[in-house]
């Protein structure tokens, strides 16, 4: 695609890292059963394809982070619509974020569901930019460190688009420009 720059990472590398990444995970939770939240949208098919290399009883559900992004930088303000519907209380609950960036989405995504008095609350992330940390935020599970670019593809949009490139990249600046 001529939009991208560079590939940053690609198909087999996220295959590699979500296989072990799975088996870790698999190892750490044995004998528990997992509720797997999946933010959308940026992480439904990092999502997809994690929770398939997960051996443990799981269930899924599905809920909406929106930071109010405005071209490639939040505003710092997060929207959780859906917090409401989910049923958490008392599971081991695992969060699946596509990438952490200044750390405000899954900040205000943790504080919401230990009041829901969840049992237990681990997080993974595909991606991880700590350049742009502005929160503390601890990960229990990190893919792959990304530089300050803003990357795009395997879920992850600009402006909605990209989400379905198979791999990691960067875009053109002239793209957001
Ligand atoms: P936060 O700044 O709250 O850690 O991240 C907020 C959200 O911004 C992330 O979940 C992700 O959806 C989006 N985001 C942050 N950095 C990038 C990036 O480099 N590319 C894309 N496509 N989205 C990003
Ligand atoms: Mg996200
Ligand atoms: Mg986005």
């Amino acid at each position: 695609m001529n939009e991208i720059k560079k590939v940053l990472i690609t198909e087999e590398q996220l295959k590699a890292r979500n296989a072990e990444m799975g088996r870790q995970i698999t190892a750490d939770f044995q004998g528990k059963e997992l509720l797997a939240i999946c933010i959308l949208r940026g992480s439904y098919i990092f999502f997809s394809d994690l929770t398939r290399e997960i051996e443990l009883p799981l269930e899924v559900a599905f809920m909406h982070a929106a930071s109010y992004f405005d071209g490639t930088e939040s505003s710092g303000k997060v929207n959780l619509p859906d917090q409401n519907m989910l049923s958490v209380k008392g599971k081991d609950v695992l969060v699946v974020e596509d990438i952490v960036d200044s750390g405000r989405t899954l900040s205000a995504l943790k504080a919401t569901l230990l009041e829901k008095e969840v049992n237990s609350l681990h997080i993974v992330t595909l991606l991880d930019k700590p350049d742009r940390r502005v929160v503390d935020i601890d990960v229990d599970y990190s893919g792959f460190i990304v530089p300050d670019e803003f990357v795009v593809g395997y879920g992850l949009d600009y402006n909605q688009r990209f989400r379905n490139l198979k791999y990691i990249g960067v875009l053109k600046e002239e793209v957001y420009q």
